[in-house]
């Protein structure tokens, strides 16, 4: 027996699927377009969600997020341009706007308002849910709204330059809260035919959403509105074709747990939902 030890050379992720969101409504009728969350893709555990809404024409919007609950769950919104009015019923309050995020851990339950507006004629943001374990969804509701000065901006190589919201990166923190599922949200902008290692940990489920230009990964290309879903692997090595690109890295580490979801509510059994259900409609959250 040999007892050299052998390293295995680095395996990249590569994209085993490319998803173009689905348009739909929600709220009061905003459009938006769901890329993780639809029938052909309910989710990537413990990633549950990921909406973006793009509009220039504020009807598309204006009617925003009047009250709703949550229950199970983290949702994460990050705003390239405009904003989001959010109100909830544990004193939580706060405009996120341009370069923004809104952590929220709806945890046991939260019943909040949304209403977004734009920034110069603009608008253009996106809402991540992220699933928490059994033994955490009804942890205390938690919520937080993270400036755009405190979102570490830094340079990831030659024409790379990256936003990290959660998750770390060269020994670089995100302000994103820590939990089990260890989140990585990272913005990355590649100029020209930029290249950059994006450290996506082992073991992590996650994908890349390209919102302008697009993005060579191994022997794929994920093009802008495009989510490219991750394989397994080490690292995740990415690069611009020719005329830059920006997108988001998004990933989580697997909950495995059965997931029941009801709009709002995502809990492990459907009598979990049914307790949601009367604990909202009593007044509990
Ligand atoms: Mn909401």
């Amino acid at each position: 027996m040999s007892s050299t030890t052998v390293r295995p050379a680095t395996t990249y992720r590569t994209v085993v699927r490319r998803v173009l969101g689905l348009p739909t409504q929600d709220g009061a009728g905003v459009k938006l377009t769901r890329l993780v969350g639809s029938p052909q893709l309910p989710d990537l555990d413990p990633i549950l969600m990921l909406d973006t809404f793009r509009s220039d024409d504020p009807k598309n919007y204006s009617a925003g997020f009047p009250e709703h609950p949550h229950r199970g769950f983290e949702t994460v919104s990050y705003m390239i341009k405009g904003s989001i009015a959010h109100l909830d019923n544990h004193g939580g309050r706060g405009i996120v706007t341009d370069g923004c995020v809104q952590w929220m851990t709806a945890g046991s339950g939260v019943a909040h308002s949304e209403m977004p507006a734009q920034t110069d004629g603009q608008m253009f943001g996106f809402q991540l849910w992220i699933n928490l374990p059994a033994a955490e969804k009804m942890r205390k509701p938690w919520y937080r709204d993270i400036p755009a000065s405190e979102i570490p901006s830094f340079d990831v190589g030659s024409g790379a330059k990256a936003k990290l919201i959660a998750g770390e990166w060269n020994g670089v923190k995100g302000p994103g809260p820590e939990r089990s599922t260890q989140p990585l949200l990272v913005d990355v902008a590649l100029d020209g035919k930029a290249s950059v290692e994006v450290p996506v940990p082992q073991g992590h489920a996650g994908f890349v959403y390209v919102f302008e230009g697009s993005l060579r990964v191994g022997a794929e290309t994920v093009t802008e509105n495009e989510i490219g879903v991750l394989s397994g692997g080490a690292s995740l090595k990415v690069a611009a074709d020719g005329e830059g690109a920006r997108f988001l890295v998004v990933a989580g580490k697997p909950i495995r747990e059965p997931i029941v979801k009801y709009g709002p509510f995502v809990m492990n059994t459907p009598d979990e939902i049914r307790r949601a259900i009367q604990d909202y409609q009593s007044g509990r959250f």
